[in-house]
């Protein structure tokens, strides 16, 4: 694990040029500390009031694999908003390690309704609901061609899934954060603002991604604008719109070559995927040296030694500018000064930290119909009940129950 990170961080750095700054410094004592890091600890630095924080929580595909999860980009604001663009499959468990309380990641932009992309929402739907969120969460993405491509018709038919799952909660939690709140803009709008709060704009476009209802997003805070493109084949919605960027997300996606050795696809069908679906290596950088952000940032692909130098050398056939190939846990600390690039450190065992209010109470008894009948109560085994009675019996001393 610690050598994959150190392997990351020095990659990372050493693929930065132009205008962002890797971190570190001159370390002056043997016994003092480094003046800079390149680590991010979470939960230990102040943001600035105009300072935008950029987390990579997923940058793979939709194969899962512990040490990459599928697309999720956290932005937290200096003016205390955070935002989750994607929650891609196995992304909650990044997010969860960032000392961030529940119900403090309740807003979700969704850029497209592949798993990768919002697989994890039963994660952070019902584990937040059981360690803190006090409200709804609240979801904004795309309508879709048809209504039942749209993302209202996704929810509404994801919550009836997990019927079971959220009747039987409701019976012992609070239901209100169980709830989902859903805002779906038009998939057509073109730079089109969908959500404007408290000096965050946020605006969608349309993306070109296997078939209608794909967008992408930019958000605009204290004078910067970052781009998250989503999934999409190069566009004239992208190039137009991510313009001068302060820091553009962009699909890279694996060359054909690498899908058919790594990824055992079938030759016609990597170079589908490769170029046609999604973005390859000199198409992105041809985006990037039209679009001329400050900081481009290329994911969605298993970022590790077969791959990441065929994905780099294409990318740079065509673009100069400052890069990161994105992977999970990636920073930046965006400011109009600078962008600055670590890597967060954070443990593997994290829990969830409380916030500063308590969780709504459970239901009072009889007032939600008890999923459980006498029949299945019946056949609970009395010895094991009685085995505990001292637990529950200092337990409830303990806490002043009766
Ligand atoms: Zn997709
Ligand atoms: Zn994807």
């Amino acid at each position: 694990m610690m050598q994959r990170l150190l392997f990351a961080t020095l990659f990372s750095v050493s693929v930065i040029t132009g205008g962002a700054f890797a971190a570190g410094g001159v370390v002056k004592s043997p016994t003092g500390v480094a003046p800079d890091r390149y680590v991010y600890y979470p939960g230990t630095e102040v943001l600035a009031k105009d300072e935008i924080r950029l987390i990579a929580c997923g940058t793979g595909l939709p194969a899962a694999r512990r040490g990459q999860a599928a697309t999720c980009f956290l932005f937290e604001l200096g003016n205390g908003d955070k935002f989750l663009f994607d929650i891609g499959t196995g992304s909650m468990a990044n997010v969860a390690a960032l000392m961030i309380p529940y119900d403090m990641l309740d807003k979700i932009f969704l850029s497209h309704l592949h798993t990768d992309h919002w697989g994890d929402l039963a994660t952070i739907w019902a584990g937040g609901w059981t360690a803190g969120r006090t409200g709804p969460l609240k979801i904004w993405g795309p309508s879709g061609a048809t209504p039942e491509m749209g993302t209202k018709y996704a929810v509404d038919h994801f919550l009836k899934a997990y019927t079971w799952d959220a009747t039987t909660r409701n019976a012992k939690l609070s239901p209100k954060p169980g709830l989902i709140e859903v805002t779906e803009f038009d998939y057509k709008g073109e730079n089109k603002v969908i959500y404007e709060e408290n000096g965050v704009t946020i605006r969608s476009w349309p993306a070109i991604h296997a078939g209608d209802g794909a967008v992408s997003f930019s958000l605009e805070y204290a004078g910067m604008k970052v781009v998250f493109g989503g999934d999409t084949f190069p566009n004239k919605w992208y190039v137009k719109f991510a313009k001068d960027a302060d820091l553009a997300i962009h699909e890279v996606f694996l060359t054909p070559s690498e899908l058919v050795e790594w990824y055992g696809q079938s030759p016609g069908q990597a170079l589908g995927v490769g170029t046609q679906v999604h973005t390859s290596p000199p198409a992105f950088g041809k985006v990037m040296s039209e679009v001329n952000p400050r900081h481009a940032v290329g994911y969605h692909f298993f970022n590790e030694e077969g791959t990441r130098y065929g994905i780099y050398d294409g990318v740079r056939s065509t673009y100069d500018g400052p890069l990161s190939l994105a992977t999970d846990n990636m920073v930046w600390n965006i400011t109009k000064d600078k962008i600055v690039e670590r890597m967060a450190v954070s443990p593997e065992d994290a829990w969830s930290v409380p916030g500063s209010t308590p969780p709504p109470p459970p239901p009072a008894p009889g007032t939600v119909p008890d999923p459980m009948t006498d029949w299945i109560k019946a056949g609970r085994w009395e010895p094991a009940n009685k085995a505990q009675g001292d637990l529950v019996k200092t337990f409830k001393k303990e806490h002043g129950m009766k």
